[in-house]
């Protein structure tokens, strides 16, 4: 269904949208063991749009059971990287050929604007998968120099049966940015994805089996995180978990691996990332087009949002003029409109969440824009983009993670200061500087407590560079060569000669 100039007719497209809704395994659907259901609700009207098999502890069994069996008789584990790449070029084609209907999935499941999910969402993640897949058969091991007697080769080995929870703000792409390197270095996975987004990853799963992917290596079971989660956690038979997700939920899994078999667990977590501006910067429009972005993409739910500015004080005024010129422009809407710029929060759970932090902020901040929740008549979970200034440190709305499209602002005088500022956090997932002068961009870089430091930009990321935090944001590397680190071990062969 396609208009001539404007692409989808996406209203039409969400009219006639049937979506998977069972449990994925051993390449076939499922309802759960128990038969239950949950509900997902679209936070675009309030409206739920689909029961979904609530998967909990024996559906994780079964699921991990179909993994292992696959990952034991070889059928992928022990197939030639060649034949993985085949596969996995494929399934990156089917994603891109199914791209409206993955884009409108996550646009109705996330309420994420579907002209993002369009151009962003599954381009990147077929990009991504193809991107493991070319990779994997370029991988060479080492021959160690132990000298004559002995040959002795270090190879990476797949782990065996992967574990992965993921959140709802990126649905298809927080699959496939842990599926496409635990799939190429041959692990079977069981992936549970978020309660609030759980449409898109069926239908992947149901996309990878068509592309070549062989029945049982990839299993995934929708359900609550208390239950399907916890039972991923706790599974004695899952040899690692990748997670991404809250702070909070990550060190349960640190517990659950510990309360088990000692699982590796790898955590990308929180964030409140810090966007330092300092008063040699020319091209402030830039800085308050992009500050904008920072908090406002994905309407705030990024683990990495730049959710404090920190701004010279002599540039402070000047920069929050021209940021709140941006923010006053945001058409929050539908996401399925074209006019729309900003969508909803994810579900009305995480909007009232927002408002509370609406409040502290009122009462120990500045409120320069916004806080109303929007559109209340359409029953979605649409809230005004919010900017607070001459927010002091003790502020919730400065230390905690909001996940929403709330902004706090603070003034510095000297780098000394900004450097104190941005690093006085738990989190240590990205932070950007937006300075002219080279030396400062790179002391201030070095200094700067993050995984990702953005120079003269916000929030870079691409399928080459690692993403990954420090401190309370967890540890691991999610994409480039890095991230296949935790989806292998590395097996010493020693040959006595
Ligand atoms: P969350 O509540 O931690 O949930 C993440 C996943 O864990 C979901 O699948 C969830 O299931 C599951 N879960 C929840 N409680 C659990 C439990 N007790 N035991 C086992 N599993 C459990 O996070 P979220 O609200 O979905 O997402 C927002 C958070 O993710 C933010 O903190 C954000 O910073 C973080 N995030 C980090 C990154 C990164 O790369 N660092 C990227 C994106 C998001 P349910 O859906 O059923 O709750
Ligand atoms: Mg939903």
């Amino acid at each position: 269904m396609t208009s001539p100039d404007s692409g989808p007719d996406w209203a039409a497209l969400a009219e006639a949208f049937t979506p998977r809704r069972r449990i994925f395994v051993d390449g076939d659907w499922r309802d759960a063991v128990s038969g239950e259901t949950f509900a997902t609700v679209s936070p675009r009207d309030g409206r739920v749009l689909a029961e979904v098999a609530r998967g909990a502890a024996a559906d994780v069994d079964a699921a991990a059971d179909s993994a292992r069996r696959a990952f034991e008789d070889g059928r992928w584990s022990r197939s030639a990287p060649a034949e993985r790449k085949r596969v996995l070029l494929r399934l990156a084609e089917l994603i891109e050929r199914n791209g409206a209907e993955l884009a409108l999935t996550d646009a109705l499941d996330g309420g994420k604007l579907v002209a993002e999910t369009s151009t962003v969402d599954v381009p990147g993640s077929a990009a991504i998968v193809q991107w493991y897949a070319e990779a994997i058969d370029k991988l060479y091991g080492e021959v160690a120099p132990v000298g004559p007697s002995a040959l002795a080769t270090v190879t990476r080995e797949p782990l065996g049966v992967v574990g992965a929870v993921i959140p709802w703000n990126y649905p298809l792409e927080m699959a496939v940015w842990k599926l496409a390197p635990a799939l190429a270095a041959g692990n079977s996975v069981v992936l549970k994805p978020a309660e609030e987004s759980p449409l898109s990853a069926l239908r992947l799963a149901e996309l990878a089996v068509e592309a070549g992917l062989p029945d049982g290596v990839l299993n995934v079971v929708p359900g609550l995180g208390v239950e399907a989660g916890q039972a991923i956690g706790l599974h004695p038979d899952i040899d690692a978990v990748a997670f991404t997700g809250s702070t909070e939920v990550g060190k349960l899994f640190q517990t659950y691996a510990g309360r088990s078999n000692m699982k590796q667990v790898w955590l990308e977590c929180g964030g409140k990332s810090a966007n330092v501006v300092f008063d040699d910067v020319e091209d402030l429009d830039a800085a308050a087009d992009l500050a904008v972005f920072g908090f406002l993409a994905c309407s705030g739910q990024v683990c990495s949002a730049n959710a404090r500015l920190l701004v010279h004080r002599s540039r402070h005024d000047e920069l929050v003029a021209l940021l709140l010129d941006r923010v006053a422009a945001k058409v929050v809407g539908d996401p399925l409109a074209a006019a729309s710029t900003m969508g909803p929060l994810v579900s009305a759970k995480q909007l009232d969440r927002v408002q509370g932090y609406v409040e502290s902020g009122r009462r120990e901040a500045t409120l320069a824009f916004g806080g109303a929740r929007l559109h209340t008549e359409t029953g979605g979970s649409y809230q005004e983009p919010t900017v607070f200034v001459d927010v002091p440190q003790s502020a919730a709305v400065w230390r905690e993670e909001i996940f929403g499209p709330v902004l706090a602002v603070a003034a510095f005088d000297t780098e000394e200061e900004a450097v104190r500022l941005a690093n006085a956090s738990p989190y240590g997932l990205a932070a950007s500087v937006w300075t002219d002068d080279l030396r400062r961009a790179h002391r201030v870089a070095g200094r700067l407590d993050a995984g990702t430091v953005s120079v003269n930009t916000v929030d870079a990321l691409d399928v080459t560079v690692p993403f990954g935090g420090v401190k309370q944001s967890g540890y691991g590397r999610d994409l480039s060569l890095h991230a296949l680190d935790k989806f292998t071990s590395l097996k010493t062969t020693w040959i006595q000669l």
